[in-house]
């Protein structure tokens, strides 16, 4: 395959969908409406839109290694805020997957380079859990069982922020969801981690309306 490949592939996509629903992409340019937002690992094997079947428009999309939310992230800040406060978006679905990259190097304690910086986060969420996961047996199972940690960590991360916490304030209907994504069957978990609002997360996460 050729990289011109991706140009035909395209050219024949474009002619299809426009096929199936005349007008498609004349309506999309005037606007978009999705209401979700898609927190995910930027592993090929997960592709968001193809995995909960949703077409363009419908699934605002944020991709990074291993699915993290961090404060200090103004990147992902950035498609939150948007995503809340302009798409007016219902749902943010953190999503990870089993077999993760980027959770596997975290546990395996072998220097990479700049991408341990990134990866710090999952050191502390295995560090914070490592009763649990020494009693696993193998590293698959705990590689897997951290992939489960850090997107509990992350869908509380998300719901921590005053992004969010300004939405409920103003209340807005909002939920921040914990899914996890098997390569094996490609079929997704949730992972019961969902929040509605602040009443579900610490106190000291809780924010008040400031001066
Ligand atoms: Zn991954």
């Amino acid at each position: 395959m050729t990289i011109t490949t991706l140009f035909d592939n395209n050219a024949a996509w474009a002619a299809q969908v426009e096929a199936e629903d005349p007008g498609f992409f004349r309506r999309l340019g005037q606007q978009q409406a999705p209401e979700y937002l898609w927190i995910g690992c930027a592993d090929s094997r997960v592709p968001a839109n193809q995995i909960v079947g949703l077409a363009p428009g419908e699934l605002f999309v944020h991709r990074n290694v291993a699915n993290l939310a961090l404060p200090t992230d103004l990147n992902m800040l950035s498609v939150l805020q948007f995503a809340v406060q302009y798409l007016q978006v219902r749902h943010v679905i953190v999503t990870g997957h089993y077999g993760c990259g980027g959770v596997q190097a975290a546990l395996r304690r072998v220097e990479l380079g700049l991408i341990d910086n990134w990866l710090q986060p999952l050191r502390a969420i295995a560090e914070a859990n490592a009763d649990t996961l020494a009693a696993l047996d193998g590293e698959a199972a705990r590689v897997n069982r951290l992939c489960e940690l850090n997107v509990v960590q992350q869908t509380r991360n998300v719901a921590a922020t005053p992004i969010v916490q300004q939405a409920w304030r103003a209340g807005r209907a909002l939920s921040v969801h914990g899914w996890i994504y098997a390569l094996s069957d490609g079929r997704l978990r949730d992972l019961g981690c969902t929040v509605d609002g602040p009443e579900q997360l610490e106190p000291a996460q809780r924010m008040q309306a400031g001066a």
